[in-house]
């Protein structure tokens, strides 16, 4: 078959099902209100954040210019993994050049022919492309379910395991059951990685859910993260132990291989942590946004900044979310295949950037879509 007819072919078929995406720009003042985005603290379009960005870019160069090993390392690469210890509690930090990538190398590198990966059904793609990457051999368990982990732990033919799961889950919006994940770890000598894509200036007063459960400095449990959401910069990192670090620095090839973060990013990052820290009013904020807008939806309170409400199929969710941009919100909408249970949703994001009168519109708006 010639490229062509496949990709008509496909298509197609994407049209038939309902689930046919395009890249629209976003206009740089939009009138509506955002609640599609990651930008949890408000803190994308900061000015003293963005005033960071351009002094690292004047100061470094618009490039980090090679990758960390070669001459890639500049002095805000180590500024702000010192910034993502403090904030996390975790004794080290690497910062790679997207979440992605820290994901790819935290399992890539820590995962051997000899490991078993146990993958929760809703981690984010880039975990289950990083178990794909891997030479260790995946199972699959249902979304939370914690006896579904401990038989396949307690059954595993193969030396090693690792436990994959997200702190607050990208799409569904709830939260993993650490504790009880991280004592399995522990009983059977398993690593625990977990992305805190979504809980990282959110939950535990913006330090993350795994501080806030005081597991930050368990040798077993690895921690990934993306400087992209609440931090409203670009970048990834991976945090975990003195001894998971150098391993990576030595292994992990999307680590090694990729360039370093650009100076803009990374001094963005690390004047963001630097909000985060003084002031927690934000961190408040995005938590009461979130459960103000939760109440709108009729849906359970939620762990984070993310909402997910369920919809009676594709067509009904993207119907509901052109609804909402006519009425000035901006909402997401996931549909198979970016939802593995086959339910299309909308997800709705709190942001501390809404002042009360906005937020009262987007509850007005969120309640006539989805009730
Ligand atoms: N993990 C999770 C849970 C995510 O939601 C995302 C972003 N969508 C990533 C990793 C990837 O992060 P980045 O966008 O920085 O590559």
């Amino acid at each position: 078959m010639s490229l062509n007819d496949w990709l008509t072919a496909a298509a197609q078929q994407r049209e038939r099902h309902g689930l046919v995406r395009s890249l629209k720009p976003r206009d740089i003042d939009s009138d509506l209100l955002d609640l599609a985005g990651n930008d949890y603290l408000g803190l994308v379009r900061d000015a003293r954040v963005t005033a960071a960005a351009s002094s690292a870019a004047v100061a470094w160069g618009a490039g980090a210019g090679a990758s960390r090993l070669v001459t890639g390392t500049l002095a805000v690469h180590s500024e702000l993994e010192a910034a993502l210890s403090a904030l996390t509690g975790q004794p080290a930090a690497l910062v790679h050049s997207t979440g992605y990538h820290a994901n790819l190398s935290a399992v890539t590198a820590l995962a051997d022919a000899d490991t078993l990966l146990i993958s929760d059904a809703h981690i984010h793609a880039s975990l289950v492309d990083a178990c794909r990457l891997s030479r260790g051999t995946v199972q699959v368990v249902a979304h939370n379910d914690i006896d579904a982990v401990e038989q396949a732990l307690s059954q595993r033919t193969q030396s090693r395991a690792m436990v994959l799961v997200e702190s607050i889950y990208s799409v569904l919006g709830d939260r993993a059951p650490l504790p009880e994940l991280a004592a399995l770890c522990e009983r059977f000598d398993a690593i625990l990685l977990v992305d805190e894509a979504h809980g990282i200036g959110v939950a535990g007063g913006g330090r993350g859910l795994v501080h806030e459960l005081d597991l930050a400095e368990r040798d077993d449990i690895v921690v990934t993260m993306t400087l992209s959401k609440a931090l409203g910069s670009q970048g990834g990192a991976v945090l975990g132990s003195p001894a998971v670090i150098d391993h990576l620095v030595n292994r992990a090839r999307p680590f090694i291989y990729d360039t370093g973060l650009a100076p803009a990013a990374t001094a963005a990052a690390t004047e963001a942590i630097r909000i985060v820290q003084t002031e927690p009013a934000r961190v408040e904020r995005v938590n009461t946004v979130a459960a103000e807008l939760a109440e709108a939806a009729g849906v359970e309170p939620v762990a984070g900044a993310v909402l997910s409400v369920p919809m009676a199929g594709p067509h009904e969710a993207l119907a509901a979310q052109a609804e909402a941009a006519r009425l000035g919100v901006r909402v997401g909408c996931f549909r198979p295949p970016s939802v593995p249970d086959g339910i299309s949703r909308l997800r709705i994001t709190a942001t501390a950037g809404l002042d009360d009168e906005q937020l009262a519109t987007a509850c007005k708006v969120i309640q006539s879509v989805t009730q």
